[in-house]
């Protein structure tokens, strides 16, 4: 590129609009193509705006994977809406996601309609199209079309990888001309520690999402790179009551354990290094309504 002329890179923000398990964090991991966001079962385990950074030809695409889009009840909720919708305000191109099964049912209709009123180029996004018949995909299509002006439809599965390769494609050509943002092998700048929260915070969910459903946050106190090569991580499970405390660590210690050896293992299959993780339980009363623990994740606390 010489002075003055157009610049032969481009690079965007494409923020990911969808209701909770449309496939979000699926298909940042399916366009970057590493792990980079946790996927769960669960709905609304994204709690922070995560970036996974994908280079396309001359393009970087900078996704943000929002939180779900939902009713917000609770502060820490309404602080996740706000995130996700300052998300797509921010870009410069909204994918709009709308699960094939689903269809456009009612929280769908209602995401469709907020999103119109976004001032971006918006794309389409059918993901799942592995779970339903052709026919009713080019309904679904017809159907959204109607009510928010889209500027392409895409038909993927994420899960399969069908279809990704031409939205990735579409993307590097939408986003706008600029010079790259972040370094080349950055895949992600979500910072480690968060990622490795993020990784224990998936292991207690599935251990135990009935008796603690979302009632707990994980902080990593500390990450360290020792002589040996391996990695020492710290981190602390907080949680609102006493009673909760003593359901994360189990008789004996014995469930802490195994939710510490499964995120261990994760984090050393993700780093590539053999991981030390000391996991701490302490109680923390109402951190959901302290707005330290909203900046940790990256939310804006809420006023109400
Ligand atoms: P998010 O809440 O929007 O981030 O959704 P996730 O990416 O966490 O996905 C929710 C669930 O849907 C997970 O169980 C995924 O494996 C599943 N899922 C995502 N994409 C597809 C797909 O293309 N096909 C099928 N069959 N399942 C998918
Ligand atoms: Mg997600």
């Amino acid at each position: 590129m010489t002075d003055g002329a157009k610049p032969d890179t481009s690079c965007g923000f494409v923020a990911l609009i969808g209701a909770p398990n449309v496939g979000k964090s699926t298909l940042v991991n399916a366009l970057v193509g590493s792990k980079v966001t946790i996927v769960s079962r669960k709905v609304q385990t994204t709690r922070a705006l995560i970036r996974g950074i994908v280079i396309a030809d001359h393009a970087q695409i900078i996704l943000v994977d929002t939180p779900g889009i939902f009713s917000p009840k609770r502060r820490l909720d309404r602080a996740m809406v706000s995130t996700a919708w300052s998300g797509a305000y921010d870009a410069d191109l909204v994918c709009v996601l709308l699960d094939a099964k689903v269809g456009l049912d009612e929280e769908a209709d209602r995401i469709l309609s907020k999103v119109a009123g976004v001032d971006h180029d918006k794309i389409l996004v059918i993901n799942k199209i592995d779970l339903v018949p052709r026919e009713k995909l080019l309904a679904l299509a017809k159907a959204a079309n109607e009510r928010l002006v889209c500027k392409d439809t895409f038909m993927i599965s994420a899960l399969s990888g069908d279809g990704v390769d031409d939205l990735r494609a579409a993307l590097a050509r939408m986003v706008p001309a600029g010079p790259f943002l972040y370094p080349e092998d950055q895949m992600s700048d979500a910072p480690m520690r968060q990622l490795a929260a993020e990784i224990t915070r998936e292991k207690i969910f599935q251990k135990l999402h009935q008796e603690l459903p979302y009632q707990s946050t994980v902080e990593t106190d500390s990450w360290s790179e020792r002589k040996d090569g391996s990695i020492r991580i710290e981190q602390t499970i907080f949680v609102e009551r006493e009673g909760q405390r003593k359901i994360v660590l189990g008789k004996g210690g014995a469930t802490v354990k195994s939710i510490g050896a499964e995120a261990r293992k994760e984090l050393a299959e993700i780093t590539g290094c053999p991981v030390h993780l000391f996991l701490f339980v302490k109680v923390r009363e109402n951190w959901g309504d302290d707005p330290d623990r909203y900046r940790e994740m990256g939310l804006e606390f809420p006023r109400e």
